[in-house]
């Protein structure tokens, strides 16, 4: 039997093929290189793997590295995690989408009070929002709650000490972390208690002249079980009045709707910090709040003030289209769980989803080229660093084709529109949790094209 391997095009006879000529005006020569050399890498993996090899669709495939390379597009999130950071976290609501769109491709008051024709603050039309959902006395936002802790450190403790429970001091995803988040802020850490048990008793002896702020960080992505204290909002609210020493409270995730209706032990709610006596609350605008990206900075109105004063607030700053889009959002919130997508997907029941999943199931049962379709009961994870051991259960479809699970997979990313799934024990899982009803048809058809 000839060698398979022998039949392997080389990398110059691939690159000289006149369907890649388009492409190779359109992206760099490095780019179409690399595109070449892991698809005849995937071939001959797949001839390791003792599969018959058939490689007339290399060169589409080539194409579609490319492609998928080459830009953001939309993307059918059918893993069932809602707040999935690298898919975009909290998808927006139409009206939030529409305002953003809309302060896009028009002019608007961004900085233009209408009625005086006097310039006024980008900030004004999300601070009532945010104050309507925090009872907050003052409120602005930034580009993210990362932004907002650098920000609201370098107002209150710039050369100062900040003290940090040590069981708080975080990494939430890639590069935020709140030793380095200080360093950057130009305060000092000063840490207490240890990774366990921190008791009031840590933050009163570390008190001194030269103390800026006690904050208080919401382990957002991680759970200490077990032996373990911590100090709630309350108590350093008091350990803070008591020295004149601002409180502040870093709670990442934002919840501003009850979920214990979901079994969910609570997240910090975005009411209770402030109602606590916290001299300022931080938290995203894209996880729980399902708005865009933001960093929501809520408290007293003179710390507010400084903070806008500060020369960085220029270059953490919102623009036009995500401060349209949040203060969509807020304005939204009251009816959050009826409007916000988030929390519609969160909501809804899993006799719905059952019902959807196996309509969908039946559907795929005629296609040839898949040689299982199930539905299963699994469950789903909310994501974004939230909620992080609490499960959502849920109803996945299970497919198996002829490919192999990992290549199922690969196929449904790079396709048009890409998915994205989860794959367990040789089976392709689409989970339609986090998949728009208006997605659907467009599911369907990727997924034909992925396993013919
Ligand atoms: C997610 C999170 C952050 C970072 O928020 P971004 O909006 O991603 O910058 C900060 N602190 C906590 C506690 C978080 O959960």
């Amino acid at each position: 039997m000839a060698n398979p391997y022998r039949a392997l095009p080389a990398v110059s006879q691939v690159l000289d093929r006149p369907e890649l000529r388009d492409a190779r005006q359109r992206y760099p020569h490095g780019d179409v290189l690399a595109a070449v050399r892991a698809e005849l890498d995937q071939l001959r993996t797949r001839i390791d793997a003792g599969e018959s090899l058939d490689h007339s669709e290399l060169l589409t495939r080539v194409l579609a590295r490319l492609d998928a390379a080459a830009e953001l597009r939309p993307v059918i999130n059918a893993t069932g995690i809602v707040l999935h950071t690298n898919l975009g976290r909290s998808p927006m609501s139409d009206a939030a989408a529409h305002a953003a769109y809309e302060a896009a491709r028009n002019y608007l008051n961004l900085e233009l009070d209408l009625t005086t024709g006097k310039r006024s603050s980008r900030q004004d039309a999300i601070r009532t929002g945010i104050c309507r959902l925090t009872g907050a006395e003052a409120a602005t936002a930034v580009n993210n709650c990362a932004a907002a802790t650098i920000l609201v450190l370098r107002t209150l403790a710039t050369g100062k000490e900040v003290i940090v429970s040590r069981g708080q001091l975080v990494e939430i995803g890639g590069s935020f972390r709140i030793p380095d988040i200080l360093a950057v802020s130009g305060a000092t850490l000063r840490e207490v208690g240890t990774t366990n048990i921190t008791r009031p008793a840590d933050y009163v002896q570390a008190i001194g002249p030269n103390t800026g702020a006690i904050l208080r960080v919401h382990t957002s992505n991680y759970r200490v079980r077990g032996f373990t204290k911590s100090v709630g909002i309350a108590d350093l609210v008091a350990i803070g009045r008591k020295h004149g020493v601002p409180v502040i409270d870093d709670i990442g995730s934002g919840a501003a709707v009850d979920l214990s209706a979901l079994g969910f032990v609570p997240e910090p709610d975005v009411r209770e910090g402030l109602a606590a006596g916290a001299d300022v609350v931080l938290f995203s605008g894209d996880k729980l709040l399902g708005g865009p990206q933001a960093g929501i900075l809520a408290g007293r109105k003179h710390f507010i003030d400084k903070m806008e004063a500060d020369p960085m607030m220029r270059a953490l700053r919102l623009d036009k289209m995500a401060l349209a889009a949040l203060e969509a959002t807020l304005r939204q919130h009251p009816n959050a769980v009826g409007e916000l997508p988030i929390y519609r997907m969160m909501f809804a029941p899993l006799a719905d989803l059952r019902t959807r999943a196996e309509r969908f199931a039946d559907r795929l049962r005629g296609v040839v080229s898949l040689t299982n379709v199930q539905t299963l009961e699994d469950v789903a994870y909310v994501g974004g660093g939230s909620l992080p051991d609490q499960s959502l259960p849920t109803v996945v479809v299970a497919l198996t084709a002829k490919a192999s699970e990992a290549e199922f997979a690969r196929r449904l990313r790079v396709g048009r529109p890409a998915v994205v799934c989860r794959v367990r024990d040789g089976r392709v899982l689409l989970d339609l949790r986090t998949v728009f009803e208006r997605q659907e048809e467009d599911l369907y058809t990727a997924v034909v094209s992925a396993c013919e």
